[in-house]
């Protein structure tokens, strides 16, 4: 997959990287870029963004602000973000002024499940069946064909399981529909699946594609609460994963890291669920785990640099620290083998990532 045209420099050492979003994502990027001498600018609303505490320049204003993004644009070398709700407005006047890294077009093919759907089935990659409702009448009648359970999403803007109800035997559909706030949505048929898995991928403007080995995923109260690596599937299912990761950046002519969400069933077959076009938290673990993490291999592919090994030296098990749970980053900060994080979040929420941990053993395979 390695093309023989370099990549288009676009930040140099000492240059400056712009980043839009300033939660853990972008702080661990930002991170990842001083390593490279890069420095790092991260526009975000929130006055507490925990980005903000390890960055020298900060803008903190609202994503509307055109004022604000033209100045920022103007003051940076290269741009991409930590999140991929990225208002279109905003992404178009950013992409006027600077390269911004993944493109819009990846931004949009993945905002909306229906369209990220039917963009994958469009590969020959599959997913669990799926229908659009829009109305009450097209409920009923998806649920005639995918029957229940089925699992009905808001098209956009869900994340950590929000915005999604599953249909089972007896539930009313009228309230299903309710709960989905009038937005439009999506059927999917349940997939009763024996394992959640992602791939995270790397592609450089220049078509070099590299993956990082299969996670495998477990999730406590629809949030991931452990990543661990080797994932316990067979090869054929590793293979297959790896491969529809490779294809789907590659269709997508994207620049950076993406995360590929997948299903395996008992009869080994994988089904995408969702694409996130952005550094994912079931990729921590290659901080620790491997010679260059997923968030120094974005830095350096939307700065334009040679992509760096995605191989891993170790085993590796990752598990995030949500809520109360960082009260007891002092006995994890005492573990042999293991690697504390901590984002730096003043307010321990319930549901909140406040950091994790990934404890680390020598590669078994
Ligand atoms: P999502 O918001 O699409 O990432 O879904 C959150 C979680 O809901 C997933 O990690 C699965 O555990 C579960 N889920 C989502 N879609 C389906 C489906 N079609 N069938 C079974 N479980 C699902």
């Amino acid at each position: 997959m390695s093309g023989a045209r370099e990549a288009l420099l676009r930040v140099a050492p000492g240059g400056v990287l712009g980043i839009l979003g300033g939660g853990q994502l972008g702080r661990m990027l930002a991170l990842a870029a001083a390593e490279l001498g890069i420095e790092s600018h991260i526009y975000c609303p929130d006055p507490a963004s925990p980005a903000f505490q390890i960055a020298k320049q900060i803008t903190c204003a609202p994503y509307e602000d055109e004022a604000a993004l033209t100045a920022f644009a103007a003051g940076v070398d290269a741009i991409t973000y930590e999140f991929e709700n990225v208002p279109a407005r905003t992404a178009a006047i950013l992409s006027a002024a600077k390269p911004v890294q993944p493109t819009v077009h990846a931004l949009e093919t993945t905002a909306d499940r229906l369209t990220e759907k039917t963009f994958i089935r469009s590969l020959g990659i599959g997913t669990a069946e799926f229908r659009a409702v829009d109305s009450h009448a097209d409920l009923a009648g998806a649920v005639g064909v995918l029957g229940r359970p089925s699992v009905l999403k808001t098209r956009r803007f869900g994340y950590d399981g929000k915005g999604q109800t599953i249909i089972r035997p007896g539930h009313d559909l009228s309230e299903s529909l309710d709960r989905m706030g009038g937005q439009p949505a999506i059927l999917e048929a349940f997939v009763p699946f024996v394992a959640e898995v992602s791939v995270i991928a790397v592609r450089s403007d220049n078509g070099s594609v590299r993956t990082y080995d299969l996670v495998e995923n477990e999730h406590h109260d629809h949030i991931l609460d452990q990543s661990i690596v080797p994932s316990r599937l067979s090869a054929l299912v590793e293979d297959q994963a790896l491969s529809i990761a490779a294809t789907i950046i590659a269709a997508l002519d994207y620049v950076g890291v993406l995360a590929v969400e997948m299903f395996v069933t008992s009869d080994h077959t994988v089904l995408v669920n969702e694409i996130a076009p952005r550094v994912h938290n079931s990729g921590h673990w290659t901080q620790d785990a491997c010679l260059v993490s997923q968030f120094e291999n974005h830095v350096r592919a939307v700065c334009g640099w040679p992509l760096g090994s995605t191989e891993r030296h170790s085993d590796a098990v990752m598990t995030n620290l949500i809520g109360d749970d960082i009260n007891a980053w002092r006995a994890l900060a005492a573990e042999p083998n293991a690697a504390l994080h901590l984002y730096g979040k003043l307010e321990a929420r319930t549901g909140r990532k406040m950091g994790h941990v990934t404890r680390i053993s020598p590669r078994s395979r």
